[in-house]
């Protein structure tokens, strides 16, 4: 391990613990805390204030206040300066920034330096959205001379919900629109990474974003998180999550119909054509399912590949997953880190039980790795499973894992049939080098995103998410700011 700093010292001993509510950092009003883990060690990293409903009606009246007050008059460009200020923070900070998530939920060192250009490009690019953000006029054909127009205003106050895989772009994922729009919010960081968050806060208060614009309370779903998108006084929840708690979400929205937009789980198909770069295709198809430790949402968990490539197919990516080097993500060899935490852990060994029971064959990994130094942390081989057949459970279900199920195909019209027999829609991938197969593949995927002869690359500019059970709604891109919005038509005579 070559790092120099100690972390626990270092990087977390500094970081703030409380609640962030009206621009202060504060104890839960029940005084409780809960413990945060390294999933690489197993050791506690910190105890961080526990919010529940009661803290969450504060921080909603902050952010109420927040929305009417200062923040509604500061102009666009105002705005503007505040987030690209906040972007030069992220950028001065972003080595900090990337061993909390290293710590708090285990992710590689090197895959965070990967995401130095996602992280500091989403409030870049939300900056530049400030002053673009405008409403029209319009023709009409109401009798005498009337003129209309449209006000686009920001919707309200946000309640934004964050899952543990990715929490630094997840956090700035949704702390972006807020920002350009004019919104204010109340977070809620997954119980299991809270740390970056709480620090992004700071950073925000740094950047000139006034009290109660952003609040941040770390706290449980069952109590913190179904408060917020129940809150009657909350206009908008922006959940990110497994499908199961977007149902929730959805439900709790209901005492007040505010927006909801959900960014969900998927099963996402990768599609592999005799005719691809084979070696691209493996490596690509592997890393597509195993980076992060499988704990991405668009992981292309389900490898569909042309018989004819199948056997070698399977041989190559296994002998790929094979090599993957896992570990303490502190260390800069380390490509696979620890699964967040113990009962994530049991789950997938849950469903290599299913798997084998099925009848399917581990042609890769396969179970927990406790050898030496990963003996307290939560360490899964990456896994390729082979002779899986679409309808099994592990090809229809989100194991959150890297566990990656190999199903043949024969005609390009069966491997869209098996890549759209899921009930979910959030990615995809296609690997061949024909133009027409690729482009074919593309529109017959049912998936919010496909990527082609690549896999998993996201870009602020790009929209997101998810077709049928991944979600609805799109992050990223120019039109999803509009769920940010509400559009005023005013109509006037003359
Ligand atoms: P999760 O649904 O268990 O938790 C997500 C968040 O919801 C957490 O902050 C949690 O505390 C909160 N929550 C839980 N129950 C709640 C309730 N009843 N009311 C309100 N909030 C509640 O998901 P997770 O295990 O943290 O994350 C993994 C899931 O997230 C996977 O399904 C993954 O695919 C999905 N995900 C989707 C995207 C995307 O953009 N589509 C990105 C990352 C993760």
């Amino acid at each position: 391990m070559t790092l120099s700093v100690n972390p626990i010292a270092d990087i977390i001993a500094p970081l703030p613990k409380g609640l962030l509510i009206d621009g202060a950092f504060v104890p839960a009003l029940s005084g409780k805390t809960f413990k945060t883990f390294n999933p690489a060690t197993g050791e506690v990293l910190a105890e961080v204030a526990e919010g529940d409903a009661a803290d969450i009606d504060l921080a909603v009246a902050a952010a109420r206040r927040a929305f009417a007050g200062p923040w509604s008059r500061f102009t666009p460009f105002q705005r503007q300066h505040c987030l690209l200020r906040f972007a030069d923070l992220v950028e001065k900070h972003f080595d900090t920034l990337a061993l909390i998530d290293v710590l708090d939920m285990g992710a590689p060192i090197t895959a965070m330096q990967a995401r130095r250009q996602r992280a500091i490009g989403l409030p870049r690019f939300y900056a530049g959205m400030c002053t673009v953000i405008a409403g029209g006029t319009l023709p009409n054909s109401l009798p005498g001379e009337v003129f209309t127009y449209t006000l686009k205003e920001p919707v309200g106050v946000v309640g934004a919900i964050t899952p543990w895989n990715a929490p630094l772009t997840s956090t700035l994922w949704k702390m972006g629109p807020v920002l350009a729009t004019g919104c204010t919010m109340v977070l809620k960081p997954a119980e299991d990474a809270p740390l970056t968050a709480l620090r992004l806060g700071e950073l925000l208060l740094e950047a000139g974003v006034p009290a109660g614009v952003v609040n941040i309370v770390p706290g449980f779903g069952a109590t913190a998180g179904d408060a917020l998108a129940r809150h009657r006084d909350v206009d908008k929840v922006a959940f990110t999550g497994s499908d199961l708690t977007g149902r929730k979400i959805v439900e709790a929205s209901k005492t007040n119909l505010k927006r909801v937009t959900l960014e969900l789980g998927g099963k996402s198909p990768d599609i592999i054509f005799a005719d691809c770069d084979l070696e691209a295709a493996v490596a690509g198809a592997a890393m597509g399912v195993f980076a992060n430790s499988g704990q991405i949402c668009v992981a292309g968990t389900r490898l569909l590949v042309e018989r004819p490539i199948y056997e070698e197919f399977v041989a190559r990516v296994s002998a790929y997953a094979g090599a993957l080097k896992v570990g303490n993500g502190l260390d800069p060899a380390t490509q696979i880190g620890p699964i967040v935490n113990a009962r994530q852990l049991e789950r997938i060994t849950s469903y290599m039980e299913i798997g084998l029971g099925e009848g399917v064959t581990a042609a890769a990994g396969g179970k927990r790795l406790t050898e030496g130094a990963l003996k307290d942390g939560y360490f899964f081989e990456p896994t390729v499973l082979s002779g899986v057949t679409n309808a099994m459970r592990i090809a229809q279900e989100e194991i959150f894992g890297p566990v990656a199920a190999a199903i043949p195909f024969d005609t390009p019209e069966e491997a869209a049939a098996l890549a759209n027999d899921s009930p979910f829609g959030l990615g995809g991938g296609v690997w061949t080098t024909n133009l027409s197969t690729a482009h074919r593949m593309a529109k017959a995927i049912r998936a919010g995103t496909v990527w082609v002869n690549t896999y998993g690359g996201l870009d602020p500019v790009v929209p997101f998410g998810g077709y049928k059970a991944s979600g609805y709604g799109r992050e990223s891109g120019t039109e999803h700011l509009d769920a940010y919005l509400e559009t005023k038509s005013v109509v006037m005579k003359l």
